[in-house]
């Protein structure tokens, strides 16, 4: 057995070994010969420059564009009318009758400007600097509220004439400090304070306290020239649109601020101001 293994070793080592055979043709006339040269050059010199490479950041992904404190941004979208036929009737009985509301089907546009839908810009702007400011999501309650939908949500007397109809109020809490309204505020005025388009107008970077407000809000609403806040504790201010367990933050503009223009509710821009589909 032993013989018959050195057998077959030796045979496959001569195998190997003369599997190449010498021709005796020249070196260079081998096909596949290959020649080198000497390359006659200094050590810095060149032919081109090798431009030293960049660092190029990541393209963003199409979900990654328009994010804003780890959220989507926030735009005029956001606003919409939360209302929808999937709701039911609301029935409100008073002393004389009983009122039926039903809820708009949420078909319909935001309020119109220049034939095109309107949110006012600084709840837009405020809003996303509250994101970019907490890294926490802020979740809009209302936003536009056709004047159906207001009806059937808030039957509160003085929110009759709401600015929610007219695309120029926003109710909203923030993901994760929902129990902290006063902070956010203190955001809202940091805005003020930060943004060049106010500087050095006291009338928007100063904030003041309304003392005669109608509601009986226990936190007294701020107020500057373009904005009006208020802040709901968690049992204050419920409508259907603000049916969750936290405070939250109600945001009303008072002045328009590229059209110089007070900000008002008014019939025409509430119910004439939209288109339906
Ligand atoms: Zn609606
Ligand atoms: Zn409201």
């Amino acid at each position: 057995m032993e013989r018959f293994f050195k057998k077959v070793l030796s045979f496959l080592a001569w195998a190997v070994l003369s599997a190449c055979s010498s021709s005796d043709l020249p070196l260079d006339a081998h096909p596949g010969y290959q020649k080198g040269e000497y390359i006659y050059r200094v050590h810095d010199e060149y032919l081109f420059a090798i431009p030293l490479p960049e660092g190029v950041e990541a393209q963003l992904y199409p979900w990654e564009k328009n994010v804003i404190g780890g959220c989507p941004k926030i735009t005029k979208e956001f606003f919409r009318c939360k209302g929808s036929s999937l709701n039911p009737e609301h029935v409100v009985q008073t002393e004389k009758e009983t009122k039926r509301f039903y809820d708009c089907s949420g078909k319909h546009s935001l309020p119109l400007r220049e034939g095109e839908e309107f949110i006012y810009p600084i709840l837009i702007d405020l809003l996303n600097d509250i994101q970019a400011k907490t890294n926490s999501k802020v979740v809009i309650t209302c936003g536009h509220s056709c004047p159906d939908h207001h009806a059937y949500s808030d039957q509160t007397p003085e929110n009759r004439y709401s600015k929610h109809m007219i695309g120029a109020e926003v109710a909203f809490y923030v993901q994760g400090m929902e129990n902290n309204p006063q902070a956010i505020i203190e955001f809202v005025k940091n805005f003020y304070k930060n943004d060049s388009k106010y500087l050095n107008k006291s009338e928007y970077t100063e904030f003041k306290t309304e003392e005669k407000s109608t509601s009986n809000l226990a936190k007294r609403p701020l107020y500057n020239k373009e904005i009006y806040i208020k802040i709901f504790k968690e049992t204050e201010g419920r409508n259907f649109d603000n049916r969750h367990p936290y405070p939250y933050i109600a945001i009303q503009v008072r002045h328009d601020f590229d059209q110089k223009v007070k900000v008002t509710y008014s019939w025409n821009a509430a119910y004439r101001n939209y288109l339906r589909w």
